[in-house]
């Protein structure tokens, strides 16, 4: 019974700590939001104490009765909200999520075909350091360089030269609509699985501002703690029962064990969050925002990936001023505005330096901001970003200062988690 803050206050510092970062800096980051009190009060409940091993009415321990009717609760919810008949919602991340699809439809040494890191990709679609880049013969694709936009004449050609078993659609910066039709239709030449990885898009699509991947992929794998605004961790949906049942073995015995019943809860409170009309509204809001930010940057003298965005995230392109995205990232930081470096496409920079940040604006949205504040904070970044191209990496003082000032002052005007 004893609380926290005195049971181990070095702990519950950086708790505190953290929280205070949260309210008082702008969170630009794209995969990141805010949960509600109730997604955190159901992930720090007591269902952190029970094994479940096995699924709903088949596990393989006892006294699952109750968690039973939490992780049936996820899987419905999860099944209405994307349209499909079947959710696995144990994956503990979107990596695993992945993973359980790959050890579900694939043998080590198959073919996979997915977008490139560099281009937008994600690391467990086929990227060398991974075990996808390891365990598979994995083949990559890009964007065109004429727009930066994903290379579908490209992927149709890797797909007749090398009939991969499994091609991937989705990553981690794709500001456009991915066309899952098309890419079905190339998996179809060859016969092969069509998985898409939505893990960015997936509130945008509960919501009905993004197309869906089904009726197109045999199967669509997704974080829940990005746009979805759950707690942090991983699902797999399919139309498909025999895919269906591959991908329940796969993910337990295959590569997991005692299923996190307590994430699983909060996933279940946050699709149902997501199931009210509120979300539809909250959603169509970040494109707005991020629309806004956009257009912001570029009056501001910066380039954005494909002129543009169509969803929660945009790629800035920091090269006409000069500058580089690791020391950009710094910049913002000290003006307690969160974001990451990140390469953009045909970066000739180092992964460690870059010539860009990746933005995004599910949090932001999350804690109240409209088109308004995003035009604000975009004027902001413009400052800051100038700074650097005047003094080097140092940036100007006095302009970070003054913005971190702001930065905080708006923060106050949108506060979150009053209760806390
Ligand atoms: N897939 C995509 C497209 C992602 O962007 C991410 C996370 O950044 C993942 C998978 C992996 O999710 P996690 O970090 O939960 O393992």
């Amino acid at each position: 019974t004893e609380a926290l803050s005195s049971r181990d206050p070095e702990l519950f510092k950086s708790i505190t700590d953290e929280l205070g970062r949260q309210r008082h800096e702008i969170e630009l980051i794209a995969s990141e939001n805010i949960v509600s009190a109730a997604v955190m009060e159901a992930q720090g409940s007591v269902m952190t104490n029970k094994y479940a091993e096995g699924y709903p009415g088949r596990r393989y321990y006892g006294g699952c009765q109750f968690v039973d009717v939490a992780e049936n609760l996820a899987i419905e919810r999860a099944c209405q909200l994307f349209g499909c008949s079947f959710a696995n919602v144990q994956p503990n991340s979107g990596s695993q999520a992945n993973q359980g699809v790959y050890t579900a439809l694939l043998q080590p040494g198959d073919t996979i075909l997915g977008m490139s890191l560099d281009a937008g990709g994600h690391l467990t679609h086929g990227a060398k350091p991974n075990q996808s880049g390891k365990w598979f013969n994995a083949i990559q694709y890009g964007v065109r360089q004429q727009d930066l936009e994903i290379d579908y004449d490209q992927i149709a050609a890797l797909t007749a030269e090398h009939k991969p078993k499994m091609i991937i659609a989705g990553g981690s910066a794709i500001p456009r609509v991915i066309d899952f039709a098309k890419m079905r239709e190339i998996a179809d030449s060859v016969g092969a699985y069509l998985l898409a990885d939505v893990a960015h898009f997936a509130g945008l699509i509960a919501a009905g501002h993004y197309p869906s991947p089904f009726p197109h992929a045999h199967i669509a794998t997704t974080t829940t703690h990005k746009t979805l605004r759950g707690p942090r961790g991983g699902m797999i949906l399919t139309n498909d029962e025999d895919i269906a049942k591959k991908v329940n073995s796969a993910i337990f015995p295959g590569i997991q064990g005692g299923p996190l019943m307590h994430v699983i809860a909060a996933k279940a409170v946050a699709f149902g969050e997501a199931l009210r009309p509120e979300f539809k509204t909250y959603q169509a809001q970040v494109i707005k925002n991020a629309q806004a930010l956009a257009d912001e940057l570029m009056k501001g003298g910066l380039d954005i990936v494909t002129g543009g965005t169509d969803c929660h995230l945009m790629l800035v392109d920091l090269r006409p001023k000069g500058v580089k995205g690791n020391a950009t990232e710094k910049a913002l930081g000290r003006a307690h505005i969160t974001c990451n470096k990140n390469g953009i496409p045909f970066d000739t920079e180092k992964p460690t330096i870059t010539s860009g940040v990746r933005l995004g604006t599910p949090a932001g949205t999350t804690r109240g901001f409209g088109e308004a504040e995003f035009r604000q904070i975009g004027r902001w970044i413009v400052q800051v970003v100038d700074g650097l191209a005047a003094n080097g990496e140092d940036g100007n003082d006095a302009v970070e200062t003054a913005v971190k000032a702001e930065v905080e002052a708006l923060c106050k005007r949108f506060p979150i988690y009053p209760g806390l």
